[in-house]
């Protein structure tokens, strides 16, 4: 459910930290640490302090860096016990909209609000004290100084070129560091000091971009007017892969960047590609800044610093990037809005879609989803009226969506231990001839997804979890893909001994690869997974292998569905359409039409037409047949209904409690206990405990409990005295999932 329908809730309303009139002598700090709330502290005399704040206040022996959240209360703690406020950073403040912010997602994912606040201070580059920078420029009039053949050559530098550092001034002059140094003790150069944060270029709002179709005008135009007006409001852009999305959303920032107002764009992680920074590039002239996990301590610091001095107009980011300071918020944007990875799994678990449209409404400014397939909570939203719905109906210029047809693998069966079957076999090999390039899609890492032992049946598992352990040919190591663990490939079987008596079940992309090759030896087929395509510069080194034709066959999981824009690839083969079906997830369905639909999507982008050839053994699914006759509407239509029959989200509520821990004992024991408590009522059903399907992760044994009640009835009115009521012990976790995405 999108919270979107849940601001009238009341859930923080107790305890609004800014209590008017309260003496200003004392504070309440949060601490970026998973306290339950904020700590009163005094105020000495002489310090002026604002909420907003960043202190360094005593807590036990350590000095903590923490945010002034309000005027504290005479009667909170007796002043005899107060502690002072240390000092005060002078760095800026965090802005109520990132306060209110914090409060209002603790309290919707029922978590500590120092632990939110951890994620909105999770760079200490940003608190430590910083030497001012400078950058040199020439003096103006005269100056008289002993002049030599390498100051001259300083000089004309500097004279010459824009400000710049005093390491560039030497490299440019061709002279050692010490004579610009000599020259700034003579005062004959100019020094300007760097603003914190660093320099930004600013982006060009009006440099050229595409004329734009009339679909893709009337998309842009609407949302330019929600920037114009500064409020908040939400959204849907919805148009096929390659209508011209991201054209039509560049024009709102366009727009947001002329009122002078800062834009954030979520993309789901793996799609902050290359290619998508070398196309804001060239419509603004100038790079974003970025905010994920590969950006460095100190690029994050100046990226942070600017962002709340107002001077970095543009971010694009992950998830974390919503907890950034803006100063002037005027536009949020969340590509691939349907994408699970903007749920964050461990911590906080929160879906960031839905917190930046909170973050729209606390900010009060416009959203904008974008999605070749949106997920359902937006379908709904948009069919009951709370957003609105922009279509872009066709793909741009020459482009027509692929032709995709079903392979019914009860038929069309591959050979033994092969897994293309021969229609999709020649429909590849036709495709090499004419030039063109090719995509299998395989969910699954590693070279098999399951090893057994060919004499005794021994299947190898993961010592830390309930999962087999995945082969990794290239690499000859085995591997855990919920833990990480690794080991080498054994050569005898821990069970009976034997030698080299394992044998491979089933396909992973490498063993594919390995059939590609042997089916066409003359392929040139690249495997691409997140093993291969950790980081941004391995991402565009692939870009630039497929734009060359250095490969043409790509072998990929989940990590080439999206973003990628391959003008010559005209043939997508989905090698098991059913991987994603199993597991009986309420969502099974729709993330089946969502992965598969992408990753068609892949298929002739550019003028040569495409194809997708979908291997099942299900033609009769709804979900395979909505795929052939690309009958988005009508699927999730039929899937509404389902889910509205069965109350499910979104038409009801869930919540998961994840209770873990090392002994299995307390772990049931707390469970019990919960179970026992458990609220009951009409429309409330808790359902487990149980143990989760990954009864083991990372050696911690874990049971679900899940909590569904009726979509008026709040869950975290429910949880909240139901959880307080528990003591839980050390040992034991209880993990609060609200709108759970994953059942695992
Ligand atoms: P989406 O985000 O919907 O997948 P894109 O914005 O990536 O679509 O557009 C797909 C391709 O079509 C891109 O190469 C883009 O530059 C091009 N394109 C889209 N709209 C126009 C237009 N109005 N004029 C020229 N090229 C366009
Ligand atoms: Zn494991």
């Amino acid at each position: 459910m999108a919270p979107s329908d849940q601001y009238s809730q009341d859930l923080f309303a107790k305890d609004d930290p800014f209590v008017k009139g309260a003496e200003k002598t004392r504070v309440k700090v949060l601490l970026p640490l998973p306290l339950a709330g904020t700590y009163d502290y005094g105020v000495p005399d002489g310090m002026d302090l604002t909420p907003g704040d960043f202190v360094k206040v005593p807590l036990g022996p350590r000095k903590l860096i923490g945010v002034v959240w309000g005027y504290a209360e005479e009667s909170d703690v007796a002043a005899s016990k107060l502690k002072d406020i240390d000092s005060v950073l002078h760095i800026g403040r965090l802005p109520e909209a990132n306060r209110k912010f914090v409060d209002w997602m603790a309290a919707y994912c029922l978590a500590a609000p120092g632990a939110v606040l951890r994620m909105a201070m999770s760079v200490p580059a940003v608190f430590e004290p910083q030497k001012p920078k400078y950058l040199l420029t020439a003096k103006e009039g005269e100056i008289s100084i002993k002049m030599t053949a390498a100051r001259q050559r300083v000089l004309n530098v500097v004279r010459e070129f824009p400000p710049m550092s005093s390491a560039d001034i030497a490299r440019e002059a061709g002279v050692s560091a010490s004579v610009v140094k000599g020259l700034m003790a003579a005062d004959a150069l100019d020094a300007i000091m760097i603003p914190v944060g660093g320099l930004w270029p600013e982006p060009h709002p009006d440099s050229t971009g595409f004329k734009l179709s009339e679909a893709q005008k009337n998309a842009a135009d609407h949302i330019c007017e929600e920037v114009k007006k500064h409020k908040f409001a939400v959204s849907l852009l919805d148009g096929v892969t390659g209508s011209g999305k991201t054209e039509v959303y560049f024009e709102a920032i366009a727009e947001t960047l002329r009122q002078n107002k800062q834009v954030l764009i979520l993309l789901p992680e793996i799609a902050l590609s290359a290619q998508w920074l070398s196309r804001f590039e060239a419509r603004f002239g100038v790079r974003p800044g970025e905010w994920h996990s590969d950006v460095g301590g100190s690029k994050k610091r100046d990226c942070w610093q600017a962002i709340a001095a107002g001077r970095l107009k543009v971010v694009v980011g992950a998830r974390s990037a919503l907890h950034l300071p803006f100063a002037d918020l005027g536009l949020i944007i969340v590509d691939e809005e349907h994408e699970a990875s903007f749920k964050q799994e461990d911590g906080v678990i929160y879906h960031a879609r839905d917190m930046a449209i909170v973050r729209g409404q606390i900010t009060n400014c416009p959203v904008v989803l974008a999605s070749a397939t949106p997920s359902m909570e937006t379908t709904i939203n948009v069919s009951q009226g709370r957003f609105d719905h922009l279509v872009l109906p066709e793909r741009h210029g020459q482009a027509v969506l692929p032709e995709v047809t079903l392979i019914d693998l009860l038929k069309d069966k591959p050979g033994r231990q092969q897994w293309i079957s021969p229609p999709l076999a020649d429909a590849v090999k036709e495709t090499l001839d004419k030039g063109e390039q090719v995509l299998l899609f395989l969910n699954r890492r590693g070279y098999a997804p399951l090893t057994l032992c060919n004499t005794c049946g021994h299947r190898l598992q993961c010592p830390n979890c309930t999962a087999w352990l995945v082969e990794h040919r290239f690499s000859n190591r085995l591997e855990c893909h919920h833990c990480g663990y690794q080991a080498p490939m054994p050569t005898e079987c821990p069970e009976c001994n034997d030698q080299h008596s394992f044998r491979a079940c089933g396909p992973g992309v490498e063993r594919l690869a390995e059939e590609v090759s042997n089916l066409l030896p003359d392929a040139r087929v690249e495997v691409v997974t997140s093993d291969t395509l950790y980081g941004p510069v391995a991402a565009s080194a692939f870009v630039d292998r497929v734009t060359s034709h250095e490969t043409n066959v790509i072998i990929g999981t989940q990590i080439v569905a999206k973003g990628y824009h391959f003008p010559d690839l005209t043939l997508v083969g989905v090698i098991d359409a059913d991987l994603g079906l199993s597991g009986g997830d309420l969502r099974a369905s729709e993330r089946c039409f969502q992965l598969l639909h992408q990753v068609a999507g892949r298929a002739g982008r550019s003028d040569r037409p495409g194809r997708v050839m979908i291997q099942t053994s299900n033609v009769k699914e709804p979900v395979m047949a909505a795929l052939a006759n690309g009958d988005r509407d009508g699927f999730m239509a039929a899937e509404a209904e389902q889910r509205e029959a069965a109350e499910m989200p979104p038409y009801g509520r869930l919540a998961a409690l994840i209770i873990s821990g090392p002994d299995p004992d307390m772990v049931n024991a707390v469970s019990k206990r919960l179970a026992q408590s458990a609220p009951f009522g009409e429309g409330i059903i808790v359902l487990g405990p149980t143990p989760a399907p990954l009864a083991v992760l990372r050696g911690k044994h874990r049971r679900r409990m899940l909590l569904k009640v009726s979509k008026n009835i709040s869950v975290q009115k429910l949880l909240k005295p139901w959880l307080n009521a528990q003591k839980i012990p050390s040992s034991v976790r209880v993990q609060v999932d609200i709108d759970p995405y994953s059942f695992f």
